[in-house]
């Protein structure tokens, strides 16, 4: 047996096999061939696998999220029986003598070259469409895994890395667990983890030979154990169980209030990234949602999600939530959450660069296709709309002016629209310290407090070296979060938190002194929260 300490992001205990899973961007070699003919029937053979693939995703993204998005897979299936494309491979092989995976890789930089050079954004886009379906069957001639596809055994998932876009593409179902090398415990991918109630550990030295050996995670104490004894086995199984038992207690709590033994009431509800996470908000009895994560939509597609795409989504939420709250915050796009269509390009400083609100700002149309999706949806329940990023009131007066141009503009059509509350985040310490000013503007605060300790402490989130010291319960953290409270209840507005420090049992009490009047948190969090609250004096 052998066995690695790493740093716990979700607490829980996982027993499987491992998967290692590699980066869609293959290492491409490139060498003379002599048998043509063979080399051509090992791409087709390639390529055929690729299609069944992405027949596989075609069929999964239509039960998890509609027909509009899975369409993708199908342009993608047709793309690489596409005849130009596989006479480019063929010619590459036969007439320069050259291996099927540099003939793939070659035609894939020729086809990206020619798309993203045409006027037509349509055609523009298929450009990252070309990377995307040659590596996967680059992948496939290296015998590497591909994608996200994970097989059909539920795994562990141990990387180098993950990405957020990666953790959204691979099936829940099939995830016991992450064990990841990099990463930090406030990134995004720790996030789904969190929202997907699975273990996670960061911060451990991972090696490619561990693939398909049996594995436990203990996300109580960080450890990885890898080939473990009949014995040690056992006692995780036994583990497991009572895991499981006082998860089921815990169910005792679902119909109850969120009030304190003096009776003092918050409001809990859930963050979620996506429809597929709303089975885990109804299961763990939120009273609603306190933050949908809308730009998960974004990065799970390869295009600019339409305004009709989103207003699905959105239908979709405000529907099961049945009158329940829904505060959906705008495309909160950049820093670590990258779509390749929309070329945001490097930066030296994401996390403070080109993101958010400055990015909808900039790009109204992109803005106003989101709000027009959003307010077609409040026709269908109790949605309101939170912005990300602000640091100013200027801000806030151009978003309600945008907002109001499009209300406008449905009005004109005869669309009809419901009552929509505008909220914003504060998570930068400039929107805590104006937040006097803000609260006369807005209908309430979220305060997020992972962005906020990450700006108040001047602490990238993203690093994990850093991770010892990102404190957020630094005391000027909290002493910020009071102030937003107070400053909202000043105006008369409600204050709540959506960052992961919502969540912490260890302040529950402090919150609750502090006013706050909601605490949005992964769907797993909102028994736990709720049982502290009713316990609190
Ligand atoms: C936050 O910054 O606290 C927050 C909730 O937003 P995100 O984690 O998505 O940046
Ligand atoms: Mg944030």
């Amino acid at each position: 047996m052998q066995q690695y300490s790493g740093k716990s992001i979700f607490k829980g205990i996982a027993i499987g096999k491992i998967y290692f899973y590699s980066k869609g961007e293959q290492q491409v070699k490139r060498h003379k061939i002599e048998d043509a003919a063979g080399e051509i029937t090992r791409y087709n053979n390639a390529k055929e696998q690729a299609i069944n693939e992405l027949t596989k995703l075609y069929e999964k993204a239509l039960k998890e999220v509609g027909e509009g998005n899975a369409e993708i897979f199908n342009v993608h299936i047709m793309m690489l029986e596409d005849e130009d494309y596989n006479d480019s491979v063929n010619n590459i092989v036969e007439n320069q003598s050259m291996n099927a995976e540099y003939a793939v890789a070659r035609t894939a930089d020729n086809f990206y070259e020619m798309f993203s050079n045409m006027e037509d954004e349509y055609f523009k886009a298929r450009a990252f469409d070309i990377k995307d379906i040659s590596e996967r069957v680059i992948s496939i001639l290296n015998g590497a895994s591909t994608g996200s596809d994970i097989g059909n055994e539920p795994v562990i998932i141990v990387a180098n890395d993950l990405a957020p876009s990666e953790t959204v593409q691979m099936d829940k179902d099939k995830l016991l667990a992450f064990v990841t090398e990099l990463g930090s415990s406030n990134s995004h991918t720790a996030i789904l983890a969190r929202t997907m109630n699975i273990p996670a550990l960061i911060g451990v030295k991972i090696e490619e030979s561990w693939n398909g050996k049996m594995a436990i995670v203990d996300g109580y104490t960080g450890t990885f154990y890898i080939d473990p004894e009949e014995e040690m086995l056992n006692e995780y199984k036994a583990k497991k169980e009572e895991e499981e038992n006082s998860r089921k207690l815990l169910q005792d709590l679902k119909g109850k209030e969120n009030v304190t033994l003096s009776g003092q009431k918050i409001n809990i509800y859930a963050n979620i990234g996506n429809v597929t996470d709303l089975a885990a908000v109804l299961q763990n009895d939120a009273s609603g949602i306190g933050l949908f994560r809308s730009e998960f939509l974004y990065l799970e597609s390869d295009h600019l999600p339409t305004e009709e795409e989103q207003f699905q989504v959105y239908k979709q939420v405000a529907e099961t939530m049945a009158g329940k709250k829904v505060i959906i915050r705008t495309l909160d796009i950049g820093a670590d959450k990258q779509v390749d269509y929309l070329n945001l390009g490097k930066e030296d400083n994401p996390a403070m660069g080109y993101r958010a609100i400055r990015i909808c700002l900039n790009e109204p149309e992109i803005f106003k296709t989101q709000l027009r999706a959003i307010l077609r949806a409040s026709a269908f329940g109790n949605i309101s709309i939170m912005f990300p990023m602000i640091i100013s009131v200027n801000e806030v007066l151009q978003i309600k002016k945008i907002v109001a141009e499009v209300k406008a503009e449905l009005d004109t059509v005869g669309i009809e629209y419901g009552e929509v509350e505008l909220g914003i985040m504060i998570e930068t310490p400039a929107a805590a310290i104006i937040s006097d000013l803000l609260a006369k503007e807005v209908d309430f605060f979220s305060i997020g407090t992972n962005d906020l300790t990450q700006y108040t402490l001047a602490i990238d989130r993203q690093n994990a070296k850093l991770d010892p010291i990102y404190d957020a319960h630094h005391e000027a953290v909290l002493r910020l979060i009071q102030m937003v409270v107070d400053n909202a209840h000043k105006e008369g507005i409600w204050a709540g938190i959506c960052g992961e420090l919502g969540a912490d049992l260890s302040l529950t009490k402090r919150f609750l002194e502090m006013g706050l009047d909601e605490l949005s948190v992964s769907p797993t969090f909102v028994l736990p929260v709720r049982k502290e609250v009713r316990e609190t004096k």
